[in-house]
């Protein structure tokens, strides 16, 4: 307990690290019955890990982990640029690689953390691997001050623009009504 009094460190209500405060006994105390605070700084310092080796590399620098029962299954950091691939971002390529490893479809159990806050594509990407929840350190806000484009969720409609419904409608629809959804 001590120890928890002595620190600097206090948390914010997204689970991120806020330096430069000494913890009150009693906030000491909450944190103290918190394990999962300490567990998630550090799967969050394993992706910054990671992202700093993607920086290095030449990448964007974010980093993610998938994470069940406390183990990290998979680590990847933003790979656009060397897979020529603008969808290769850290928390999608962390997801590809945990379904290979645990050569599942369905994420069950495991968590995501993320040194950003997924975009609406890696969001999308956790929802449909089932991945049971996503910790992020900074904002798609603090991304956009910096990269002046994110889908953050003001500003999500604006990808409407680029889509357009109904080219063939009928026929799309028609091999959707054939199929049997695979249960999985
Ligand atoms: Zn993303």
């Amino acid at each position: 307990m001590a120890d928890f009094a002595n620190t600097f460190r206090v948390f914010n209500q997204t689970g991120q690290a806020e330096e430069g405060r000494i913890l009150s006994a009693e906030d000491a105390a909450r944190e103290a019955t918190g394990e999962h605070d300490h567990q998630h700084d550090e799967h969050m310092r394993a992706a910054l890990e990671i992202a700093r080796r993607g920086m290095a590399a030449g990448e964007p620098p974010v980093g993610a982990v998938v994470v069940r029962e406390g183990e990290i299954i998979a680590r990847a950091h933003n790979s656009v640029v060397s897979q020529l691939d603008t969808t290769a971002h850290a928390e999608v390529v962390a997801i590809r690689e945990s379904c290979q490893n645990l050569r599942a479809l369905h994420l069950d159990g495991c968590d995501l953390y993320s040194t950003v806050e997924p975009c609406p594509m890696c969001l999308s990407a956790g929802f449909y691997s089932g991945i049971r929840h996503i910790y992020f350190g900074a904002t798609l806000a603090d991304m956009e001050a910096i990269t002046g484009s994110e889908l953050t969720g003001c500003s999500l409609g604006a990808a409407d623009a680029i889509k357009t419904g109904g080219v063939l409608r009928e026929e799309c629809l028609e091999l959707l009504n054939s199929w049997r959804p695979l249960k999985i």
